[in-house]
């Protein structure tokens, strides 16, 4: 029990209307979908079925591809950069004036808790769309080579733990650098792409420029594998980043992919330790710990974990897990039954493993899915729960008792998204950042995230960055041209 009791405080669901069904976005209307089964999305939080939507075939990835191959070609390629970017921030701040109804969206169709949807989902969605607007006349003065040209067409495929903060990630930058979209979001989180769809309309965005077709693997696949895709940006698990690279072997599509990770929090004995509280809290049970960075593995330095470990867990049960349309809310539901599943089936793995398990035990709901704050003390790094992602509200402690220790165990994993490093000692943070194979490295703080800073990984982590200058590479080519003529003599056999 919390020892803290508060009034709710509710946010209304009645500022966004949800239709009963959905079609598909193509060409810049909502089409009926061809011969998919439709699906259901539903309120992890509640159980409640939000809306029916569809399921594209591969006739209609067909079309997709097709709606997005002529505004290239037609419209989009050919405009200036300046034009463009006033669409962009036509998009940005039409997010900003309906951030609430997104916000809200976002929260019942996906289980995160209403003050992190409208305190940081939607105002860095708006943000990436404002920073890669300023972009888009600029290429020339971006570092990419000489003579940055637009790959083309790009398919795009996004998960569920950050549905509208991932379609801006990759949706932004496409656009900037003259490519057209079609994007697919994850089956259990597709409404917000639904919304940012009729947004398209309202700015005025030219028919196929942006494009979104709903369904779930299978319609992944279709835009995967469909010839007229010049390049793919994929974010999601490692295993199916590996089936994507495998797939594209052999084909001159172009990928970026956005894995899994399994970063380390890395607490020294010098750390101001109620701040490092913080941001283990933060680091693990932000958006239930559904955060591909998510500092899942605390390395704490031996002499100070008992400290630790009093600190934490007291912190722990002040957290308030329910309702994630309550603004008093610090942790909402699990995603889906499927998530639950893994999480659970990972959590008995590591009591099998011999680590000693610890909850907030704070009641929770009677429907939706939901999990406690959990915490695994006495974990060796062979650990099952210290190698793989479990990508829900559950931390691993593992201690160490010199720098180079806690480097050795932090890169000890398959992954190397990010870390974090708690410290007063600047020369140690930088010495660490020098030494941790992680994309990202955040010091005395974690899950900082900015437009202007690139994001992605090493090793099984993926390949790639986003956000940046760096982001923008992804989405230019400064081929010469001779394999410009061939890449349009190739596109334009592939828009027949
Ligand atoms: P996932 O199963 O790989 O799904 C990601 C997306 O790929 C979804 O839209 C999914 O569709 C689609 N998909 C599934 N099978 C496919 C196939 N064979 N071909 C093409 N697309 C396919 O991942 P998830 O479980 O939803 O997401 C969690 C994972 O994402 C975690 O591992 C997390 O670390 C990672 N992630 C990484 C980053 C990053 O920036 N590095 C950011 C966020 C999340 P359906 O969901 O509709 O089936
Ligand atoms: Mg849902």
């Amino acid at each position: 029990m919390s020892p803290f009791e508060y009034a709710p405080a509710p946010e209304s669901a009645a500022v966004v209307d949800i239709a009963s069904s959905y079609g598909l976005f193509i060409g810049g209307q909502f089409v009926p979908a061809t011969g998919g089964t439709p699906f259901k999305t539903v309120n992890p939080a509640t159980e409640e079925v939000l809306a029916e939507v569809s399921e594209a075939s591969t006739d209609d990835v067909d079309a997709a591809v097709a709606a997005a191959r002529t505004a290239y070609t037609r419209v989009w390629s050919r405009m200036s950069g300046a034009d463009r970017g006033k669409y962009l921030f036509r998009i940005a701040r039409i997010l900003q004036e309906r951030a609430r109804e997104f916000a809200v969206l976002e929260t019942l169709d996906n289980g995160k808790p209403i003050k992190e949807s409208r305190d940081v989902d939607l105002p860095l969605a708006a943000a990436h769309f404002f920073y890669h607007a300023g972009w888009a006349d600029k290429l020339d003065h971006a570092s990419l080579g000489p003579n940055p040209r637009p790959v083309g067409v790009v398919g795009q495929i996004v998960p569920w733990n950050f549905p509208m903060l991932m379609l801006a990630w990759k949706v932004a930058p496409a656009l900037a650098c003259g490519n057209t979209v079609v994007l697919k979001p994850a089956e259990t989180t597709p409404l917000t792409a639904l919304l940012f769809a009729e947004v398209c309309q309202q700015a005025d965005l030219p028919p196929g420029v942006v494009n979104i077709v709903t369904g779930a693997g299978a319609t992944g696949q279709a835009i995967v594998d469909h010839p007229g895709i010049d390049k793919l940006a994929f974010t999601g698990s490692t295993a199916v980043g590996k089936m994507i690279a495998r797939s594209i072997a052999g084909t001159r599509k172009r990928a970026t992919l956005e894995l899994g990770g399994k970063a380390a929090n890395i607490i020294f004995d010098d750390a101001p330790i109620d701040q490092a509280v913080e941001g283990i809290v933060n680091g693990i049970f932000f958006n239930q710990g559904h955060v591909c960075c998510a500092g899942s593995r605390i390395l704490v330095q031996e002499n100070i974990a008992e400290d630790l470990d009093r600190r934490l867990k007291r912190r722990l049960a002040t957290l308030r897990v329910g309702d994630p349309m309550d603004k008093n809310t610090d942790v909402g539901a699990i995603n889906s039954r499927k998530q639950l599943d893994r999480i659970e089936e990972m959590v008995a793995i590591g009591e099998a493993e011999g680590a000693q398990r610890w909850d907030s035990g704070c009641e929770l709901p009677t429907n939706g899915f939901w999990f406690r704050p959990t915490v695994f003390s006495g974990v060796s790094q062979t650990h099952r729960i210290a190698q793989e992602e479990i990508f829900g509200p559950v931390v691993s402690v593992l201690t160490f008792r010199t720098p180079a220790e806690a480097v050795a165990k932090a890169n000890n994993t398959p992954y190397g998204l990010s870390a974090g490093v708690w410290t007063e000692k600047g020369s140690r943070i930088l010495w660490m950042a020098d030494q941790l194979r992680a994309g990202v490295v955040w010091a005395n703080t974690f899950n900082k995230f900015d437009p202007t800073s690139p994001f992605g990984g090493y090793k099984e982590s993926g390949y790639g960055r986003e956000g940046g200058r760096h982001g923008l590479e992804a989405y230019v080519t400064t081929a010469g041209p001779l394999e410009r003529a061939s890449e349009a003599a190739r596109s334009k056999g592939a828009s027949k």
